[in-house]
């Protein structure tokens, strides 16, 4: 056995030992000069492994020296929030809200209300309306992950554009939500469906558990008038409409963001009154006021397809 000196080619590797054979082999292939050649070339290499070498041990001394600076300031942290935690027991309680929130996810809710938005609609979207629309899911997400019992939410016919633009957010398919590139009755019992559309006659009394509401997944600065509820009546689906006139007195149109209508729906799943609900999420540019109230709100005709911003995770 012979070490022989590495190739160009093998720059950065180890030596390699080859059989005498090997070695015979290679020899009777080269010329005279090109052994010359080889040899100058085997001893710059030599000197690069060398080099290479005392490179290497400095970065491993460089690399335990982190280890143990992190581990120092670790430490050094530990101490540090075990002080504050003394100084300030809020903090144990804001921990531990941390903590509530990481295992409020859909399995562990109480509530079995399914919510859908319903991404059958990208014809009829341009691009900077499907990038909104995809927006406003990403809020409805952040509003089901701080909800005390998230509601069990799906989105539907994920493919296509709405799949490319949703794409643009790194590890979506990792959040607690059900996608599915089916739509929503390939996915769910039609008779527990039930469309919300402003333009249905039924009124939402109540959140059913075990039903599934609808949202359309549109943004299209109502172009589409009574779209949805006309599907709706097509397919023979349970349609119904959120009880605004009922509590609030709206000046503006009805027709809400899909994620003003997700909100409503978590927050009176979790307990709130329609009335607060409604008075809370919508904002202030939509008029909304208390029933009994006699304050004039002026008429906004602009239709409003943008919602407050919520920040998210
Ligand atoms: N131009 C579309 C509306 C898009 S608004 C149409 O006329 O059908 C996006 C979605 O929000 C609707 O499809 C509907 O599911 C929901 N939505 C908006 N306002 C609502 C309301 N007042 N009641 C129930 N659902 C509503």
């Amino acid at each position: 056995m012979e070490t022989v000196a590495v190739t160009v080619s093998e720059t950065n590797c180890v030596p390699i030992e080859k059989s005498d054979s090997d070695v015979l082999n290679s020899n009777n292939l080269t010329s005279n000069a090109e052994n010359v050649a080889s040899k100058a070339d085997s001893t710059s290499e030599v000197k690069k492994s060398k080099n290479q070498m005392k490179r290497e041990a400095k970065n491993a001394k460089r690399l335990e020296n982190k280890a143990e600076r992190r581990a120092i300031e670790r430490e050094k942290n530990k101490i540090k929030r075990a002080k504050r935690r003394l100084e300030d027991p809020s903090i144990d309680s804001l921990h531990s809200l941390r903590k509530k929130l990481k295992d409020s996810t859909m399995a562990n809710s109480n509530c079995h209300v399914g919510l859908v938005i319903d991404l059958s609609f990208d014809d009829l979207m341009d691009e900077k309306s499907m990038a909104s629309c995809v927006k406003q899911i990403l809020r409805c997400y952040s509003i089901n992950r701080r909800a005390a019992n998230p509601v069990q939410f799906y989105v539907t016919g994920l493919s296509g554009k709405s799949l490319t633009e949703m794409s643009k957010h790194n590890g979506y398919m990792n959040w607690d939500v059900n996608f599915h590139k089916e739509q929503f009755l390939d996915v769910l019992d039609k008779e527990k469906v039930v469309y919300l559309t402003s333009d249905s006659e039924n009124i939402i009394e109540n959140f059913d558990d075990g039903k599934f509401y609808v949202i359309g997944g549109l943004v299209d600065h109502n172009h589409n008038k009574g779209l949805c509820h006309k599907q709706a009546v097509e397919r023979g689906l349970n349609h119904g409409r959120l009880p605004i006139d009922e509590y609030i007195c709206l000046k503006t149109r009805k027709v809400l963001t899909i994620d003003h209508v997700f909100n409503i729906a978590v927050n009176v799943c979790n307990g709130q009154s329609w009335k607060d609900a409604f008075m809370s999420i919508l904002p202030t540019r939509k008029g909304a006021t208390e029933l009994s109230s006699e304050v004039e709100v002026p008429e906004i005709s602009s239709d409003i397809e943008t919602s407050e911003s919520i920040p998210l995770e």
